[in-house]
């Protein structure tokens, strides 16, 4: 393959990676897109997106696609004080948008690929090669392959093989919790609210939301010192009972189904302090990963890759390599993946 073939290379075509394609290859840019994933399963992910990135994905154009194909308005929040109006008491006057992870996957990889990015799925990157003209090493069918661009945008997610071949440094703040999720089918609740229910005499939490299609996303948040973790489908029972024991939620599993797998993930904060360097970027949970009850992930993504997005295209992209990313941008990627000292 010949040399900077591209002008932009991006690894993992999850929310980061497919929104970016999206904007850039709507900015005229020569995109292409690397998904291992043949077809999204469900990895357990976020699949509530708050009302300030709703307002983010209205404008990049992502709002309609998703709603439409697996998206559904979650306007009220109950944090057991009573519903909470988010139309009604939020900056952006908008409800959250929840929708179930791989299905928005699969729409919002389509939307960059409509946009004109190149998408290869089952292509997994294996290698990075950082430098002037930095490339990507990749297996795709049996097959290796190689690929340069002026800039190549790693958005492979909270383990980032990308991040550590190019020898990014993970700075930590671990939390002494774990976070749960499982999905279920048929639960007694209302579908265009959630539940989010802390419970400091158990030292547990709970949170449950619709996601559509008549499908429930339940998540468990819990002490990580239990010798117990929450994770495969021995523990699916172990699960909903710790969800009933941190709220009055019992009612809502009647009929209810578990439809996927159950898995838990360590609670903190994961960043990298400079998330560009030889020609290669980080964007999303590939650059940080904050607590999961923030709500960040989905926002932030929406949110890094507008800034980034502007930033890229007033620079005129074939520009990059010359030189390091703007300060103005390094700063929004970094107040979007960490949260302040303290
Ligand atoms: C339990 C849990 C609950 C959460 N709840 C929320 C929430 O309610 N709201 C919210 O906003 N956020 C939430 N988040 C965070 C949110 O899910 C993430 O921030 C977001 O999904 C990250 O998107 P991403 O595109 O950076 O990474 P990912 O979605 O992980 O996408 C990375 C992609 O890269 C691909 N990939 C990886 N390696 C390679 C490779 N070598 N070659 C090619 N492709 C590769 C993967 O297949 C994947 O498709 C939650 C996270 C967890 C774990």
């Amino acid at each position: 393959m010949g040399s900077s073939e591209y002008d932009l290379i991006i690894v993992g075509g999850g929310l980061g990676g497919a929104a970016l394609g999206k904007a850039m290859a709507e900015h005229g840019r020569h995109v292409l897109v690397l998904e291992r994933e043949k077809r999204f399963k469900d990895r357990v992910r976020g699949e509530i997106m708050t009302p300030w990135g709703v307002a983010e994905a209205r404008e990049l154009g992502l709002y309609e696609p998703i709603r439409a194909a697996c998206g559904t308005d979650v306007r009220f929040v109950d944090m057991g004080f009573g519903p909470r109006d988010l139309i009604a008491t939020t900056p952006q006057r908008l409800p959250a948008l929840a929708f179930y992870h791989p299905e928005m996957q699969e729409t919002v990889l389509a939307a960059a690929a409509a946009s004109g990015a190149e998408v290869r799925r089952g292509a997994s990157v294996s290698g990075i090669e950082p430098g002037p003209e930095p490339s990507v090493l990749l297996e795709q069918d049996g097959w290796r392959d190689d690929a340069s661009a002026r800039l190549i945008v790693a958005a492979d997610g909270r383990g980032s093989g990308a991040r550590k071949w190019a020898g990014f440094a993970v700075q930590a703040k671990p939390k002494p919790f774990l976070f749960a999720g499982l999905l279920l089918e048929e639960m007694s609740m209302p579908n265009d609210a959630a539940f989010l229910f802390f419970n400091p005499d158990v030292a547990l939490l709970t949170g449950i939301t619709p996601t559509g299609k008549g499908r429930f996303r339940v998540y468990v948040g819990y002490e990580s010192r239990t010798d117990n973790r929450l994770q495969g489908d021995e523990n699916v029972c172990r699960f909903i009972e710790e969800s009933k024991r941190a709220a009055p939620v019992a009612t809502f599993y009647f009929g209810a189904r578990p439809s996927g797998p159950l898995a838990s993930f360590p609670c903190g904060d994961f960043w990298v302090d400079h998330p560009y360097k030889h020609g290669i970027a980080l964007i999303g949970d590939a650059a940080g990963t904050s607590d999961q009850l923030l709500g960040r992930g989905c926002r932030s993504l929406c949110e890094m890759r507008r800034s980034c997005g502007t930033s890229y295209s007033q620079m005129q992209i074939g520009e990059l390599p010359l030189g390091p990313m703007p300060k103005s941008t390094i700063a929004t990627m970094q107040s979007s993946t960490r949260l302040p000292a303290g």
